[in-house]
């Protein structure tokens, strides 16, 4: 067993933190990101990393994708920006390039790995949340395709997608079995955009609701075959949950580099805050949980290019990383004080922004569900 990355695996990582902290220096406040920051992650390989090749994405497997995640989350001071490229990749991208007919896949994913349009995952709604098994958006076969009718929500990128990947019940006896994914321009007929929701953090990345009003879908825009949308639902969770976490990973060392900073640099009582046991070890405990949940997250992505993804390390992974990252951030809020609650510190935005990912992508409870699960409970 080997841990170390490779020449050009380093290289990779070095010059993709190095361009985060050059192009996004500053936490986004009071607007959207906008299209011109979206191109420059198209424009860094950042928004195509796992997409073939032949569709003009960086062609990586999981590992080295998590990778540039992780580089983007440590070097991009705004994890809105970071959030939203991982769910337009992970959510909306990986479905395609892996069940997409061939015409869909030429038609969405070089736009999306460009940065020419952005794409939203519409899986919840109002009464599915972490059970998306009773789905009310339901899709009609017809001639040549489907009609959906009914409404998502909390659709990351959804005021501002150009396309979306969405799921809906095409036979409400059959279960898990009744449910079909489909892509969607946001330009079809019948397709309404919400107002964005007004949220704690990642407040530079819009959510809203979708809904579809007898919004035809044709055949070519199914993805894989009807009743299979569980199936592919569960598939993007995978890469979401290994890979998305990446960018967590990297806000968690950046958090932790400022907090051991501060607490070498700000004194009381004549010495270096960090000199207290309660300060120091409160350190500690936040590294050990940075690079325990780093060699989960690794091992997932590991496992998924090995073609043999585990739902138990999967969840492992996600949860450990995002309560990690949740309890640096609230730790770091603690270790800096007074200036910690202050916006121009910029660590309280951290903290708003981490709360969620212990929501979005599974609640951590779900994980934990997984867990006994796959322990046999
Ligand atoms: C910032 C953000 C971005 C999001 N982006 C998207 C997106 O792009 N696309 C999309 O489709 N959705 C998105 N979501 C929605 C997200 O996937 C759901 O919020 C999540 O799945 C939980 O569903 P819920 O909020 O309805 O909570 P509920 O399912 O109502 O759960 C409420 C509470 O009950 C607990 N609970 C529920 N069932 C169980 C159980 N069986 N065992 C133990 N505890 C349980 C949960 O853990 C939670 O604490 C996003 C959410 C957030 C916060």
């Amino acid at each position: 067993m080997r841990f170390e990355w490779s020449y050009e695996q380093q290289t990779a990582y070095d010059d993709t933190l190095a361009a985060a902290r050059d192009r996004f220096p500053e936490p986004i406040h009071d607007r959207n990101f906008d299209r011109k920051e979206w191109r420059t992650l198209g424009d860094l390989g950042l928004l195509g990393l796992s997409i073939p090749v032949a569709y003009g994405g960086g062609g990586l497997g999981a590992l080295d994708t998590a990778h540039q995640v992780e580089a983007l989350g440590r070097g991009c001071a705004d994890t809105g920006i970071v959030f939203a490229s991982s769910a337009h990749l992970f959510a909306c991208a990986m479905p395609l390039v892996t069940f997409a007919t061939e015409q869909a896949k030429r038609h969405f994913l070089p736009g999306m790995a460009s940065g020419e349009l952005i794409a939203g995952n519409a899986m919840t709604e109002e009464d599915a949340g972490s059970d998306v098994s009773r789905l009310a958006v339901t899709a009609t076969a017809t001639t040549g395709g489907f009609v959906l009718n009914g409404t998502k929500s909390f659709v990351t990128n959804g005021p501002i997608s150009d396309v979306y990947v969405t799921y809906a019940t095409t036979d409400p006896h059959a279960g898990h079995l009744g449910v079909t994914g489909f892509v969607v321009p946001r330009t079809s007929q019948g397709v309404r955009v919400g107002e964005p929701f007004v949220k704690m953090g990642l407040t530079s990345v819009p959510a809203g609701t979708v809904t579809f009003e007898d919004c035809f879908v044709p055949d070519e825009h199914v993805l894989g075959a009807p009743g299979q949308g569980g199936v592919i639902f569960q598939h993007s969770m995978g890469w979401e949950r290994a890979c998305l976490f990446a960018g967590y990973l990297g806000l968690l060392e950046r958090v932790q580099e400022r907090a051991v900073e501060h607490a070498r640099t700000r004194r009381q009582f004549g010495a270096p805050i960090g000199a207290n046991q309660a300060v120091s070890h409160t350190l500690a405990d936040m590294k050990v949980r940075l690079e325990s949940a780093r060699l989960l997250l690794y091992r997932a992505c590991w496992e998924m290019d090995a073609g043999a993804q585990s739902p138990l390390n999967v969840a492992l992974s996600k949860l450990a990383v995002s309560e990690a990252a949740l309890a640096g951030a609230l730790d770091t809020v603690r270790i800096y004080g007074a200036r910690g609650y202050l916006r121009d510190a910029g660590i309280e935005t951290l903290l708003r922004d981490t709360v969620p990912a212990t929501i979005f992508s599974g609640t951590s409870d779900i994980q934990r569900v997984i867990i006994a699960r796959e322990l046999g409970l």
